[in-house]
């Protein structure tokens, strides 16, 4: 304690910050409901104490927004009434009711379950979806990440992460983890692997983004072009023979045709075309084979750009043709404590009703959702429910999105602000904040100690406000789903103890098993009652059950040992704590305890990529037309930008509007400087801007951060890119949009 704090100062609690997927352990005071001061945890296993700047005015999301303090109905007018409770989940029980009746349940589509740190809603969202016989959903991973999970089912199975403080070489591809994280203490290591002269950062990036800064090498390819330059590094480890031959042998199958694919790259050709020198190229490629170990990451900047999947595919050939997996400093598949949308990965053999676009991993692409609606066709969605997300903002084509909602029979939004998307919706259901409920997030991809934080409420519910999992007991309930005959003796069970709990549920899923569908909702009612004011965690009991059944011997490495439901057991036990629990323990070679297939291969030919990829040859590498000449990356990642879950603008230290970067030839054409604005002109829509010049940005290239224009009483700053953004413009395989590469022009204002 300093000498400045009173010496009443409130105690210091630990949860963690919810604003990007690394969730880092921070410790809050809480005072009068306000967080008063934030910290890094250092006792968190695997923040260690780090944050970055965002979190120390998370105040700004629990008291920055007005707040929704009574479930609102949607008049006739557009205008909105406030109702109670029991009125609200009447109604929309009985409107879900009417529309499974006329239409069926597949007609009712789900969007959402939580941002960054709030994923416990999502299982109790889930039980719903099932009372109503529910078929398709979605959630913002179909506009960024589908792509990759469709290569990863492919290839292995799983989801894959890189030991980034450990390799020799990282290469980074469309990434910028200064800004965006997305590894546990991202700028420590980004600082020690470049002080580091033995190591090696490579960036792929159009933009010297600050990673792309601090790189040993920057492959500054131009916007679009990601897969040409990956496809040349790839051709140049075939063509010098510099693949791990062993490691090939030993551990995949379909190796022929990729590689016979990458001898046939012209590298001289595919190096124009992004715009990189071919001895730059030839270099990265001969340096990531030399290392003892190299690891590479992916994320938005080729996931949301043309060839999205593509470009996946050929980034995992550089690790896996120089066999860098299951050893120190390389790739890895890991443990889950719970599976996010089916990240098992794969999938695209079923298809959206409609449309008949591809669903990967059970997601229905974002791209796809208005058009699934926006139709007179029969099996259109009649109804959405929208969970803890603001997708009338974030997914392209706003305007779309917002024709969809109020197209719709029914819709439903539950949220603790009145955000874009609920001044769309018939009803909105306040939900209480992540600060005021037992939360989580299921975004657990660490090895090989794999990190769960069950986090427990620093205060009490604002009033009026519901959290999700009572919301959906609510309505479950009032659609009477599951009776009496099935609960009492579970709730007998739990009383007596987890042990006999465990033998009772297991015992009546078993006798029903169509149980598993509203398996949150039926914990929440049994077991739920005897956890007093955790009952919202009741949840978690099963995932921890099914964590300790599917991956056994890592959590018996982390400590939770013993027979039958006992590990489970233990495991919920230990979480309940609220502090972030190690819930497996592995070593390196126990990465390839993880891949999904009988032989424990990698399946290399994904004969649809492999032809795409022959394709490049002869494919445009711009989509640029006269009239919209330059590229806009719609929703860069800043540092003071984050989703809409902050909406008070007072929260940015800098950047307060949001500027339009540009670069200084671009600025000087258009007679501008920092501080003056443009006109951003877009198939879609336009929007004026306020501009900063900066060499950061290639000539033609224009960005725009993600988070900005949300509607709030103090002013909605800077442009919502989605009002600039289109549906078509999306990949081909799985309808990710293409956010970093908007076809645009600019206007003098
Ligand atoms: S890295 Fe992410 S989770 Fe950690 S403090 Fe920053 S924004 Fe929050």
């Amino acid at each position: 304690m300093t000498q400045t704090e009173p010496t009443t100062a409130p105690t210091w609690q630990k949860t963690a910050c919810i604003l990007c997927e690394c969730n880092c352990g921070i410790e809050v005071q809480v005072e009068d409901r306000r967080l008063l001061r934030i910290r890094g945890d250092k006792s968190h296993p695997s923040s260690e104490g780090y944050t970055c700047e965002k979190p120390l005015r998370l105040d700004r999301y629990q008291n920055g927004t007005e707040r929704l303090t009574s479930p609102l109905r949607r008049r006739a007018d557009g205008s909105y009434e406030g109702i109670d409770w029991d009125t609200a989940i009447a109604e929309i029980a009985d409107r879900l009711r009417q529309v499974r009746d006329e239409h069926g349940g597949d007609k009712i589509f789900f969007y959402g379950g939580g941002g960054q740190g709030n994923h416990l809603g999502a299982g109790y969202g889930q039980s719903l979806q099932a009372a109503v016989g529910a078929k398709y959903r979605s959630n913002a991973l179909a506009q960024e990440k589908t792509g990759e999970m469709f290569v990863d089912g492919r290839l292995y199975g799983g989801h894959t992460k890189g030991d980034f403080e450990h390799a020799e070489v990282v290469v980074f591809v469309g990434k910028n983890p200064w800004q965006s994280h997305s590894f546990p203490r991202a700028r420590p290591v980004l600082k020690e692997m470049a002080a580091d002269p033995g190591r090696c950062m490579v960036v792929i990036d159009p933009r010297r983004s600050e990673t792309a800064a601090m790189a040993d090498i920057h492959l500054q390819v131009k916007p679009g072009t990601d897969a040409w330059c990956l496809a040349a590094l790839g051709a140049v480890l075939v063509q010098e023979d510099l693949v791990d031959h062993a490691f090939i042998a030993e551990h995949t199958t379909g190796a022929e045709p990729v590689l016979a694919a990458y001898a046939d790259v012209d590298v001289v050709d595919y190096a124009a075309r992004c715009g990189v020198p071919e001895d730059l190229i030839r270099t990265t490629a001969r340096r990531i084979a030399a290392a003892k170990s190299a690891c590479t990451y992916e994320d938005l900047g080729i996931q949301q750009a043309p060839h999205s999947t593509l470009s996946s595919y050929l980034n995992k050939m550089l690790w896996i043709l120089t066999g860098n997996f299951a050893k120190k400093g390389g790739m890895f598949l890991h443990s889950m404590f719970a599976a996010i949308a089916g990240s098992g990965g794969g999938g695209g053999a079923r298809r959206t009703p409609v449309t008949g676009a591809r669903i990967i991993s059970g997601l229905v692409p974002c791209n796809s959702i208005a058009e699934e609606i926006n139709t007179t066709h029969p099996d259109r969605f009649r109804a959405m429910c929208i969970d803890s997300v603001n997708p009338a903002h974030s997914l392209a084509d706003s305007a779309s999105f917002r024709t969809a909602m109020r197209s719709l029979d029914l819709t439903v939004v539950v949220d603790i602000a009145m955000t874009e998307t609920a001044r769309e919706a018939d009803y909105v259901l306040p939900a209480s904040s992540q600060f005021e409920k037992w939360e989580c997030t299921f975004f657990n991809v660490d090895f090989p100690a794999n990190v769960f934080h069950l986090r427990a409420p620093l205060m009490e519910p604002l009033e009026g406000t519901l959290p999700e999992p009572e919301i959906y007991a609510r309505l479950v309930r009032e659609l009477g789903v599951v009776d009496d005959a099935t609960l009492t003796p579970l709730r007998t069970a739990a009383e007596q103890g987890l042990a006999e709990f465990a033998e009772a549920f297991f015992g009546a899923v078993t006798a029903e098993p169509q149980l598993m569908g509203v398996a949150a909702h039926v914990l929440y009612e049994t077991l739920g009652p005897t956890l007093g004011t955790a009952r919202g965690t009741a949840a978690i009991w099963g995932l921890a059950q099914l964590c300790a059944m599917n991956q056994p011997a890592a959590v018996a490495r982390a400590g939770f040992t013993g027979a039958g439901f006992e590990p489970g057991n233990r495991l919920f036990e230990k979480v309940l704590e609220g502090e972030g629990v190690v819930f497996t323990r592995d070593d390196y070679e126990h990465a390839w305890d993880y891949v999904r297939r009988p032989d424990r291969r990698f399946t290399l030919e994904v004969p649809e990529l492999i032809e795409r990829m022959r394709a490049l040859a002869d494919e445009p590498s711009a989509w640029t037309t006269e009239d919209f000449p330059f590229v806009l990356s719609a929703g860069e990642r800043r540092a003071f930008t984050a989703n809409t879950i902050i909406r008070d603008p007072s929260w940015r230290r800098r950047d307060a509007q949001g500027a339009l970067r540009i670069n200084p030839d671009d600025a000087a054409s258009y007679g501008v400087a920092t501080g003056d604005s443009l006109r951003v002109v877009t198939e879609r829509g336009s929007a004026e801007a306020t501009v900063e010049v900066t060499d950061t940005l290639q000539p033609g290239h224009v960005s725009l951060p993600n988070g900005m224009g949300v509607e709030h009483a103090d002013g909605t700053p800077g442009v919502a890119p989605n009002e600039l953004t289109s549906l078509h413009h999306r990949d081909w395989l799985a309808g990710t949009p293409w956010h970093k590469y908007v076809p645009a022009r600019l206007e003098r204002v």
